[in-house]
């Protein structure tokens, strides 16, 4: 395939591995990236929210052309149930400062550009080669990789594995197990496409101002999961997400999950008259902080989603790819500076690194959370947001009921769906997993 030896071989051109190939060819170093999809992209899903600040670390003046779709001025979160919501909406003027925080994408766009920067910073990158096999030295040094290209074998200092969730070359090497049922969920996900007017009305946005709801409840009956409509430019999409063992204990399809969120009557007047023109399926490493495996050894790093780098309480994941792939590229770059071997010991700094940086700071702090959703999740997706309703309507339905009595029913509705102590139970494993 290529003769010569690189001084690093990106595996995957995602936001990991783009972020990490970008920084490593934009500090000279020889970098070869192999992407198995047609181009940067074409294989990836995400809602998708991007978030700036770790882009900026990477990319400075992206702004100037990457593909975004609207920055986000309004937040809603809902508890559901089957015929209601309960909201927390956010929205500030504040938001529509010079440089956004957050921003919609489509990530088959997105990931063109950025694919695009990194050809322009050096990197040589492949598309439609797909990586079989990691080659290892006689001492299990990882010297390079074999692809489904003719001759094939192509040698480097070390390998980025940024291959995503499945990480079926880390696992077949032995550096990672495969995801557990209980660790991924599986959110699957539409393109709503509206004229711009349309979605600016229905959303209460201008320009390019954008809007995100995110939905809790009924709608994952009983299940740990998260439902998301996020506004494109002209589109919108929907998705909804559960643990893959949720999802098979409970016997329930993601698709029907998905019909049934978008048929909910507060949903469905925000996509009514859309035409569906996209449909994706994909897995989203949610075990958190206990799932992380080693992030690397000799002559390879791992990063983003095969590294399990995602915050899912936050719903955040692209910026942990993004930044795990930028920090491991720094690390492997200051190594080769001190013409160090791309050993184990001496790329302990990447992990360093991470350790230092809001990526493990924040998966740390929520590492009972993912645990603690899962084993309680019927309470949390089913009994809480009912009363939360319950207690909505029966607060707003004036009927000449004394207050003090409309006080008592609810508490006694509290009560009675959960003992008191069970209740306070949650309500202080939630405290704890939150502190
Ligand atoms: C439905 C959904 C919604 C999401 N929403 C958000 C959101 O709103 N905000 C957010 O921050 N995150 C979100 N995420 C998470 C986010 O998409 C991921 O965290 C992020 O894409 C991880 O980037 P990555 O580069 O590690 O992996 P990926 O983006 O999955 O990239 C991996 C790449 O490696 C390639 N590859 C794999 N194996 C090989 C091989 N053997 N040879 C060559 N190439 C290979 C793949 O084709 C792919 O291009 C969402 C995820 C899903 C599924």
């Amino acid at each position: 395939m290529i003769e010569e030896k690189f001084d690093a071989i990106v595996v995957g051109a995602g936001m990991s591995g783009n972020a990490a190939a970008y920084t490593l060819a934009s500090r000279g170093l020889k970098v070869l990236q192999l992407e198995r999809g047609e181009y940067s992209g074409s294989k990836n899903v995400q809602g998708a929210i991007m978030y700036a600040d770790m882009l900026e670390k990477i990319i400075p003046d992206f702004r100037e052309d990457a593909p975004l779709e609207r920055h986000i001025v309004e937040q809603r979160f809902w508890m559901m149930d089957d015929s209601s919501h309960t909201g927390m909406h956010y929205r500030s003027e504040d938001f529509n400062s010079d440089r956004p925080n957050r921003y919609t994408i489509v990530r088959a766009q997105f990931d063109k550009w950025f694919s695009r920067k990194v050809r322009e910073a050096g990197a040589t990158v492949l598309t439609e080669t797909t990586v079989t096999e990691l080659i290892q030295d006689a001492y299990g040094k990882v010297i390079g990789v074999r692809t489904d290209r003719r001759g094939g074998i192509v040698h480097a200092d070390v390998v980025v594995l940024a291959e995503g969730v499945n990480g079926l070359l880390g696992t077949r090497a032995g550096l990672r197990t495969p995801p557990k049922p209980e660790t991924v969920a599986l959110a699957v996900k539409e393109m709503h496409f509206l004229p711009q007017e349309v979605i600016e009305a229905r959303f209460n946005l201008r320009g390019d101002e954008g809007c995100v709801i995110e939905a809790a409840g009924t709608i994952s009956k009983g299940m740990t999961g998260l439902a998301f409509l996020y506004t494109n430019r002209e589109s919108v999409s929907v998705g909804i997400g559960c643990l893959v063992s949720d999802f098979a204990q409970a016997m329930e399809s993601p698709y029907a999950l998905l019909e049934d969120f978008k048929r909910h009557p507060s949903i469905r007047p925000l996509l009514e008259g859309s035409e569906v023109k996209e449909y994706a399926a994909h897995l989203i490493p949610e075990g958190g902080y206990r799932a992380i495996p080693e992030l690397c050894g000799d002559g390879w790093v791992m990063v983003g989603d095969a590294a399990q780098l995602n915050n899912a309480i936050h719903r955040e994941g692209s910026n942990l790819a993004m930044t795990s792939g930028r920090i491991a590229a720094e690390a492997i770059f200051q190594v080769k500076s001190r013409r160090d071997p791309m050993t184990k010991d001496n790329l302990i700094l990447y992990k360093k690194m991470l350790d230092d940086s809001f990526v493990i700071k924040d998966l740390r702090k929520y590492k009972d959370m993912p645990n603690l959703l899962h084993t309680n999740s019927q309470n949390f997706f089913m009994t809480y947001p009912q009363l939360v309703s319950k207690a909505a309507q029966n607060f707003l339905h004036v009927d000449g009921t004394p207050k003090l009595d409309k006080e008592r029913e609810t508490t006694r509705a509290f009560v009675k769906a959960r003992s008191r102590l069970g209740l306070i139970g949650d309500a202080f494993r939630l405290a704890l997993a939150w502190r």
